[in-house]
C-alpha cells in the first residue's frame, strides 16, 4: 500500500486522482488530503477515504468546515502553514501537487526536504525555481514523477534509456480551442470559449493557459528542468488528436511515442504506482476509429504564449518567475472579465519588460520577485 497525500484534492487533477485511488483500494491508500478553500468536497473526501489528516488553507473555510465537523478519525487543520506541513506528514510516501500556481512551490521544497517522493503536477513549481527544485530533489535522493501528459509520456520514453542519447524532446500540443485562428479572430473571444478545451478535460487555469499556448510554454521549461536537456532540444508539435502525448528523439534518430486516450487518470495512476503498471480504467484505444494523427507547427506568432516562454527559459534567473507571476495574474484578470484574451499577452510582456532580472535567485529572491510581479501586473492598465 503506497501511503498519499494529495495537496489541492478538491481541483480537477486532485478529483482525478483520488478516482485513481478509489479503483485501487489495494494498492493506494489516501493519508492526507489538503485543500484551499472548498470545505463541502473536502468534507465528502474525508468521509470516502478517511486520511489521518485533512487540510484547509484558507482559514474561513476552515472555520466553516470545524464547526459541523465531527469527524473522529481525521484531524483537521488549518491556515497556509498547515497546508505546507501536510505535505511533510509522517507516512507519506508519495506527494501528489496538484495545488494552483506558484502557491505549490512550498509545500514541493518542504515535501523533498521531509524526503518524500513527488508526483508532481503542480508546472509553475518547476518553472519559477527549477534549479532549487531539482538540485534539492538530488541532495535528498528522491524521485520527481511528472503527472503532467506530456512530460509523463516523455518519462515512460525514457525508461531504460540514457538520458545522455536524448537528441530531442518532441512536446506535442492540441493547439487548444484556437488553433488555426489568426490575431484578428482573437480579438473578442470570450470566457465560455476559451474554457471549451477540444480534447483535454482540465480545472480554469491551465484551460486558458493551453489557449494561450502559456501551458505549452510553462511545459517547455519544465521539460528542460526535468530532463536537463537544452531549449534547442525541445521542438513543440501540434498533434491536434492528443493521442500522442508526446515523444523522445535518440542520438540515433529512433524516435519512441507514448500514445493512450487524452484521459489525465492515466499519467497520475503512473506516477503514484511507478515502477508498477496496473489495470487503468482509462478507454483502450481504436485504431480503426482514429483513423489518422496529424502534426503542425506552432503559430508563435499569433500565439505568442510560447515564444514569451522560450525567451524567459533561455535567459534564466528571475524570467520564468516573472514571466509565470504575470500571467497567472492576468488569467485571473481574464477570467474575471476585466481585460480581453489578447490583452493576457500584453500583460505578459510589460511585465517582462519591466523588470530587471536576477540571476542564480535563492528562494527569498524568488518569492519577493513573484510578489512584486504580481503588483506589477495587477495594477496594469491594458
Ligand atoms: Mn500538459
Amino acid at each position: 500500500m503506497k501511503k498519499i497525500a494529495v495537496l489541492g484534492s478538491t481541483g480537477s487533477i486532485g478529483t482525478q486522482a483520488l478516482d485513481v485511488v478509489r479503483n485501487h483500494l489495494n494498492e493506494l491508500k489516501i493519508s492526507v488530503l489538503a485543500a484551499n478553500s472548498n470545505d463541502e468536497l473536502l468534507e465528502k473526501q474525508i468521509e470516502e477515504f478517511t486520511p489521518k489528516a485533512a487540510v484547509l488553507a484558507d482559514e474561513t473555510a476552515y472555520q466553516r468546515l470545524k464547526a459541523r465537523y465531527k469527524n473522529k478519525t481525521t484531524k483537521l487543520f488549518g491556515g497556509r502553514q498547515a497546508f505546507i506541513d501536510a505535505a511533510a506528514f509522517d507516512e507519506v510516501e508519495i506527494v501528489l501537487t496538484s495545488m494552483l500556481g506558484f502557491s505549490g512551490l512550498e509545500p514541493t521544497l518542504k515535501a523533498i526536504d521531509a524526503g518524500k517522493n513527488i508526483a508532481l503536477a503542480n508546472k509553475e513549481t518547476l518553472v519559477v525555481a527549477g534549479e532549487i527544485v531539482i538540485k534539492r530533489a538530488a541532495e535528498k535522493n528522491i524521485k520527481i514523477l511528472p503527472v503532467d501528459s506530456e512530460h509523463g509520456a516523455f518519462f515512460q520514453c525514457l525508461q531504460g534509456e540514457n538520458r545522455k542519447s536524448i537528441k530531442k524532446l518532441l512536446l506535442t500540443a492540441s493547439g487548444g480551442p484556437f488553433r488555426g485562428k489568426n490575431f484578428n479572430e482573437l480579438q473578442s473571444v470570450t470566457v465560455d470559449q476559451v474554457l471549451s478545451h477540444p480534447t483535454w478535460n482540465m480545472g480554469k487555469k491551465i484551460t486558458v493557459d493551453s489557449a494561450t499556448l502559456v501551458n505549452k510554454g510553462l511545459e517547455v521549461i519544465e521539460a528542460k528542468f526535468l530532463y536537463g536537456v537544452d531549449y534547442n532540444q525541445i521542438q513543440v508539435v501540434v498533434h491536434p488528436q492528443s493521442i500522442i502525448h508526446s515523444m523522445v528523439e535518440f542520438c540515433d534518430n529512433s524516435i519512441i511515442a507514448q500514445l493512450a486516450s487524452a484521459d489525465m487518470r492515466l499519467p497520475i495512476q503512473y506516477a503514484l504506482t511507478y515502477p508498477e503498471r496496473i489495470f487503468s480504467s482509462t478507454e483502450s484505444l481504436d485504431f480503426w476509429k482514429i483513423k489518422s494523427l496529424t502534426f503542425e507547427k506552432p503559430d508563435v506568432e499569433t500565439f505568442k504564449g510560447l515564444k514569451f516562454a522560450y525567451e524567459a527559459g533561455k535567459t534564466g534567473g528571475t524570467a520564468p518567475c516573472i514571466f509565470n507571476a504575470a500571467n497567472e495574474i492576468a488569467v485571473e484578470k481574464f477570467l474575471n472579465g476585466e481585460i480581453k484574451f489578447l490583452d493576457i499577452y500584453k500583460i505578459i510582456e510589460e511585465v517582462l519588460n519591466r523588470r530587471e532580472i536576477i540571476f542564480n535567485p535563492d528562494l527569498e529572491t524568488l518569492i519577493a520577485e513573484d510578489k512584486i510581479s504580481r503588483s506589477i501586473a495587477k495594477n496594469l492598465i491594458v
